[in-house]
């Protein structure tokens, strides 16, 4: 058996913790710029407020119903999510963390009866240790435990599937576009055809199924009939790239802003490469305009650099990414958009070095090693380099940001008696 344990509604859920006026009342939270809709409470739900709906559309709704609406406050969900895994892993010894808001735990040695008791008590720590409530959903398949974990939410916070009449019942309800694995597309091709429930899926042709949905979608339905075709990945591969982009606050044609918001998306690359312990040997930078401007003239452009030594180094990843950036940047647009890709990815302690001498590296490292200390114990980007700058003029448009609670001295909660 798997288990499936989501967060609900994440985001919303990690700012209620530190803010309780907004318990509740209808809460939501915004993408990147303050754009869109990307987290939303029940009552934000009941309002009629979509997913990804842009944020400018629905302005009076939420002025009139007094939505809290708060920027994306990704340091905090980041620790938050660290918190609810590590209760989890308290009672759990084999789990997969799926994403920032949903971990697969493997329940094999429980027995049926005790399953229940067992998902109530995850829960129930979860909530009394971190403040997040969360849904738990349990099946012999993953595919079928994200089924329960959608169940769980709508109902009592723990659902388990188990075969029955009742369970086709459920399958028969379940629009095929929401089962795990089967993308948009392949949603409108099965409906086509007229698979569009989960139970129709379950008892579709495996020969039609292989020829059209390839080898992925005959194991999408062999899950749907409790046939598990993925195990729990308990250690992670490494990732194959690492991206930092971001659109600016403000649309800009200054170099010296670019190339900052340039050197800073370097550095978050670089702290998450040195965290990985991973060394990367390529560096993609590219630039874009305001695709929705045609009016203010239209100029994409990326380069690729190949590092000579693999490196993780943030000086020396900062120096390719500007190298680059100034083979692309164009005079006379507005930009709207920069990124930096670091991909050829290879662990820290398999580096090809260099025939022309290693020194500059090994300093480097050393230097990594004493700039990540500092910042560990003073806060992020104390320590930083001149490039970054900072007066932050790209910055993000953040305008609802809560405090950094648990990442941040300053930002704690203070409480007067
Ligand atoms: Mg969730």
């Amino acid at each position: 058996m798997f288990a499936l344990v989501d967060c609900n509604n994440f985001y919303v859920s990690c700012e209620r913790v530190f803010n309780p006026a907004c318990r509740n009342k209808p809460v939501v939270v915004l993408s990147n710029n303050d754009g869109c809709i990307i987290s939303r409470s029940e009552e934000a739900k009941k309002l009629g407020i979509k997913m990804a709906e842009p944020a400018f559309k629905i302005k009076e709704l939420i002025e009139k119903n007094k939505v809290a609406v708060f920027s994306s406050n990704y340091a905090l969900y980041g620790n938050m999510s660290e918190r609810v895994m590590n209760t989890i892993a308290t009672l759990v010894k084999d789990m997969e963390i799926y994403s920032i808001d949903e971990v697969f735990l493997d329940m094999k040695g429980y027995a049926n009866e005790s399953l229940s008791d067992f998902a109530y008590r995850i829960r129930n720590r979860v909530f009394q240790w971190t403040g997040v409530p969360v849904s738990v959903g349990i099946g012999s398949t993953k595919t079928l435990a994200k089924i329960a974990a959608k169940i769980a939410k709508k109902n009592t916070g723990v659902f388990i599937f188990t075969e029955s009449e009742k369970s086709d019942e459920i399958l028969n309800k379940y629009p095929v576009e929401d089962i795990w694995g089967v993308g948009r597309q392949y949603a409108h091709f099965l409906k086509k055809f007229g698979y569009d429930t989960a139970l129709k899926l379950k008892n579709s042709d495996d020969a039609f199924m292989k020829k059209y949905m390839k080898i992925v979608g005959l194991r999408t339905v062999y899950e749907l009939r409790g046939i598990p075709c993925y195990k729990l990945q308990t250690h992670v591969p490494m990732k194959e790239n690492i991206c930092t982009a971001r659109s600016f606050g403000k649309m800009t044609e200054d170099f010296e802003t670019i190339a900052e918001a340039t050197a800073n998306y370097t550095a978050t690359c670089a702290r998450k490469l040195r965290k990985m312990k991973a060394c990367a040997s390529l560096i993609t930078i590219f630039l874009q305009t305001n695709y929705f401007r045609e009016d203010l003239g239209q100029y994409n452009n990326a380069k690729v650099l190949h590092i000579p030594v693999a490196t993780n180094a943030t000086n020396e990843l900062i120096f390719y990414a500007l190298s680059g950036l100034r083979l692309i940047y164009k005079k006379g647009y507005l930009y709207k958009k920069a990124g930096v890709i670091v991909s050829g990815i290879s662990s820290e302690n398999e580096q090809q070095l260099s025939l022309m001498g290693n020194e500059a590296h090994k300093t480097n490292e050393k230097l990594m090693k004493v700039f990540d200390a500092i910042n560990e114990k003073m806060g992020k980007d104390k320590l930083r380099f001149a490039a970054q700058g900072f007066d932050r003029k790209w910055k993000l448009r953040q305008e609802k940001l809560s405090p950094n609670y648990t990442t941040k001295w300053e930002d704690i909660l203070k409480i007067s008696l």
